[in-house]
């Protein structure tokens, strides 16, 4: 993350302090880009659905054809251990990662027997709760299964990712809303999408084609079970032109109002304040992270936009 602080990295059996080298020359990952990561959070000492996260990662490494080798409670355990030393209202980034260090059969294949670990903990304040983003069309779509490895969370989708966010910022908006293969609406370059219309939510069904966030299913979960409809469905462009309220929801913010989507605008209302509510009492219910008393000082300099 760019301006994350505060960085912490557990490798080879260690937490160390800092961003520090966890790949060399050689490994297959760093050249072939057999990677993948999750994104967690912990806020306000609450790390939600940091299970679903860690299982995550594992399931993203056997789709690149690597062997996880870290179970999803030893992974928790690792990640609360490491958080321990956070001061009460440090916000950290949680990011488990799997690369490839040698080829498999085929050479440009990853042996799936030579997979390495990290996990980076870095502090990223959440976005106040006033945070919004506006939205535009871009040329990029996303891919299908048939073109890339969409059922995982891998580093080698995101720079189409990275090309629709610099095509939206050029435009002069924040984010992108994606179609997929179809042409229908998928998610943006970095959340899932919903919208709503006369009370009803709706967002894109999952098709296989985008990340269908862990923070989407707990949103509509806890809207849900709060009596409000959710509908997940097939959604154009034009429902979103005409919907009264849109958010993003995702690991980082959990939920963003949108405010623009190309000239279309749109009011923060209630069920944005709704869910948002929802999520955050939900959040608070949860167990706290347990704490030590907090580092004074990181022993070494943070490395800020590394990790
Ligand atoms: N789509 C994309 C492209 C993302 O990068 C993210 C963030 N991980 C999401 C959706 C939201 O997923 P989650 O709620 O699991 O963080």
């Amino acid at each position: 993350m760019a301006q994350g602080t505060d960085i912490r990295t557990w490798f080879r059996g260690a937490w160390h302090e800092g961003s520090i080298p966890i790949m060399h020359s050689a490994d297959h990952g760093a050249w072939m880009g057999t990677m993948v990561f999750d994104g967690a959070r912990m806020f306000e000492r609450r790390a939600p659905d940091l299970d679903a996260h860690c299982e995550r990662v594992n399931r993203s490494a056997e789709a690149l054809g690597m062997r996880p080798t870290v179970t999803v409670e030893a992974m928790v355990e690792l990640i609360l251990d490491g958080l321990q030393t956070y001061g009460p209202r440090a916000a950290v980034y949680i990011r488990p990662m799997y690369w490839s260090l040698e080829p498999g059969p085929g050479f440009i294949t990853a042996d799936p027997e030579s997979t390495a670990f990290a996990i980076c903990l870095e502090e990223v304040p959440m976005p106040p709760a006033s945070a919004s983003a506006t939205l535009t069309t871009t040329r990029y779509h996303r891919p299908t299964l048939h073109v890339a490895t969409v059922n995982a969370k891998a580093s080698c989708l995101y720079p189409n990712n990275q090309r629709m966010m610099l095509e939206a910022i050029a435009k002069g908006f924040t984010n992108a809303l994606v179609a997929d293969a179809h042409g229908n609406v998928a998610e943006t370059a970095t959340s899932n999408i919903f919208m709503v219309r006369d009370g009803e939510v709706f967002t894109p069904i999952a098709n296989g084609t985008f990340l269908a966030g862990i923070t989407r299913a707990r949103h509509i979960g806890l809207l849900r079970a709060a009596g409000r409809k959710v509908h997940e469905t097939t959604l154009t462009f034009d429902d979103f032109r005409a919907a009264d309220e849109v958010f993003m929801t995702g690991n980082l913010a959990k939920i963003t109002p949108v405010t623009a989507f190309d000239d279309v605008r749109y009011e923060l209302g209630p069920v944005i304040r709704q869910a948002r509510e929802l999520y955050w009492d939900w959040a608070h219910s949860l167990a706290a992270v347990p704490a030590t008393a907090p580092r004074a000082e990181p022993a070494q300099t943070a490395t800020p936009g590394r990790g």
